[in-house]
């Protein structure tokens, strides 16, 4: 599709100066990272943070997370643990946020963290947005880049179609690599996982001790809110077939090339499967299919991050 609201740029050193200056001025930007696209704004800018939240219809409860180029910047506004820095050398920059207690002198707007004395924060390993934090003197308070609710952009056509002209800088840097949000781990306490992603359960394990919430544990995290990650169309999983005006998403080799299914991995990969997952709901939706049917995805490995968004895509 064109990109009609000329808002979509390769990364440059022109757009990364029209960048900087925009995010100065407090308005928000569409920045492509490892996991999805972002929609970054200043986090210690009051009129930056309630753009995001507007231009997203996000509920104000739902905090966001602040990105940080590295654990010196964000040593500033958070207090480190153990823990912290246990994990910090393993996985980042990469695919993983902490939520960590925050420092009474930070900056970070209260509507970033929804009044919690708590901030997630990450450090995202792809190259454009850290090029762009490199330039700033402040964090990016930056979620997925895509309306309340619905699934997150993995591509610049995707933020361009959720925000329409409503968004003057989009950077283009092709596909998200990985897919789908970053694991989100509370390290207050007892270290918890409050959303699988990439970076597993089981490889955290080996490192740290950690408890997985259980079902109906408490809801600590806003994300976790049941209903999340929805395509706006019915989603129905653990299904075999589908009507023909019904999309079959499917897994491994055993399903044929129809018109209605969509293979999510050929090869039976689960992180190729999760990096296919928005892709693959987007092009259901602009196909004009009605409901999507999943076939039962395995819950292991990635297939954890899988079925939770899933299933949340199904509430
Ligand atoms: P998104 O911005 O869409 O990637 O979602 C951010 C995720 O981080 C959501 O699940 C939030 O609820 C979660 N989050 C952000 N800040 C906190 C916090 N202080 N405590 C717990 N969870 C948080
Ligand atoms: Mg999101």
């Amino acid at each position: 599709m064109k990109n009609i609201y000329l808002n979509i740029f390769s990364f440059n050193k022109k757009i990364l100066r029209k960048c900087i200056a925009s995010l100065k001025k407090g308005n928000v930007v569409g920045l492509p990272t490892e996991t999805v696209y972002g929609l970054g704004g200043n986090a210690y800018s009051k009129v930056a943070v309630q753009k995001i939240y507007n231009l997203k219809k996000r509920p104000k409860k739902n905090p966001l997370i602040v990105h940080y180029l590295n654990y010196k910047d964000a040593n500033k506004d958070v207090i480190f643990n153990r823990d912290f820095y246990t994990l910090y050398k393993k996985f980042c920059p990469g695919p993983i946020t902490f939520v960590l207690k925050k420092r009474n002198i930070s900056k970070i707007q209260s509507l970033v963290t929804a009044k919690l004395n708590t901030v997630a924060i990450r450090f995202p390993s792809h190259r454009t947005t850290r090029s762009v934090l490199k330039k700033l003197d402040f964090p990016l308070a930056m979620p997925s880049a895509n309306l309340s609710s619905g699934i997150s952009p993995v591509n610049a056509q995707d933020v361009s179609d959720e925000f329409k002209k409503r968004i003057k800088i989009i950077i283009n840097s092709g596909y998200s690599k990985i897919g789908i949000e970053s694991t989100v781990v509370s390290l207050i306490g007892k270290p918890k996982i409050l959303r699988p992603g990439i970076i597993e359960a089981k490889t955290i394990k080996k490192y740290l001790k950690i408890n997985v919430l259980k079902k109906n544990s408490k809801i600590i995290s806003p994300g976790m809110l049941k209903k999340h990650y929805s395509p706006g169309i019915p989603v129905l999983l653990n299904q075999n077939n589908a009507d023909s005006n019904c999309a079959l998403v499917t897994f491994g080799k055993k399903y044929k090339n129809k018109r209605n299914y969509f293979n999510l991995s050929k090869k039976s990969d689960l992180k190729e499967a999760a990096s296919n997952l928005y892709k693959t709901f987007r092009k259901i939706k602009k196909q004009g299919f009605k409901k999507i049917c999943v076939v039962k995805i395995p819950n292991v490995d990635a297939g954890i991050a899988i079925n939770d968004r899933l299933k949340r895509a199904a509430n």
